[in-house]
């Protein structure tokens, strides 16, 4: 269960948050894997809290970065980097996601160079994918969701697709309250596993495909009820510690082993 707190927080707000969240951990020892990514002045904050949380924990937090560049370093100024982020101790990195895509231009081709960056750190990358409105009803969810995953992954051998987790969230229903229905979000989260099949044949089946879109407690059950539906990136309720805790207590109820 991966939560983007975007553009929100403040320093006291974030750490009140992380705070919530790591005490929830320790207290629920073999929680399903749980993935948090702040906006990059708490980065390092974060680690930290995780890092006390995880004592003696199996299922230790994971601290993701919301973007990164595509290059090491260099002058690029108020961009960040993936071995600064290594350096700090973030695991995860968030990349295309749509608002990314919407307001900075971003193609799968700049996505891809982000990736290879990523798993060149041994950073894991989120890949964010996922169709507009006007494409859905045009009938081509499908066609477009294919052309971004092979465009940010069809060029990956099979050991570094088998690091990569894969985020759909339809652009219609991020942050406007409306969710996939469950039956639209396994067609194409079976479809999108079928593509990454053609890409890396049999690890597909290990790659975890989050959904997201305005998934919140209410409404996560009969999601993560989806034979392809291994988890959820979520938005706004990532921003509270009750409505994510139970995210994850749903999760480890419907997909807990
Ligand atoms: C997101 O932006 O990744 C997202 C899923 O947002 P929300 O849950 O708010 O729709």
């Amino acid at each position: 269960m991966a939560g983007n707190w975007k553009m929100n927080t403040d320093a006291g707000s974030a750490a009140s948050l992380m705070q919530g969240l790591a005490e929830w951990s320790k207290e629920n020892p073999g929680h399903v894997t749980m993935i948090v990514a702040p906006p990059f002045p708490f980065l390092a904050e974060a680690v930290k809290m995780a890092a006390r949380a995880a004592q003696g924990q199996e299922t230790p937090i994971v601290v993701a970065a919301q973007n990164c560049h595509q290059e090491e370093h260099g002058a690029f100024t108020g961009e960040v980097g993936v071995p600064m982020l290594k350096s700090l101790g973030v695991r995860a990195c968030i990349v295309g996601h749509s608002e990314r895509r919407q307001y900075y231009g971003e193609t799968d081709a700049v996505v891809s160079l982000k990736v290879r960056t990523l798993l060149g750190h041994d950073l894991i990358p989120i890949y964010c994918c996922g169709e507009k409105r006007e494409e859905r009803e045009a009938g081509r969810h499908f066609e477009v969701v294919s052309a971004q995953v092979h465009g940010a992954l069809g060029q990956l051998g099979t050991s570094d697709l088998a690091k990569v987790v894969v985020a759909y969230e339809p652009v219609w229903a991020i942050g406007t309250g409306l969710t996939a229905t469950p039956e639209q979000a396994q067609e194409m989260h079976d479809h999108i596993r079928g593509e990454l099949r053609k890409i890396g044949g049999e690890v597909a089946a290990e790659i975890p495909i989050l959904y997201g879109g305005s998934c919140k407690p209410s409404n996560a059950e009969g999601l993560f009820a989806g034979r392809d539906i291994d988890g959820g990136l979520i938005g706004g309720a990532s921003l509270s510690v009750e409505d994510f805790t139970g995210l994850l207590r749903i999760a480890q109820r419907i997909k807990g082993t």
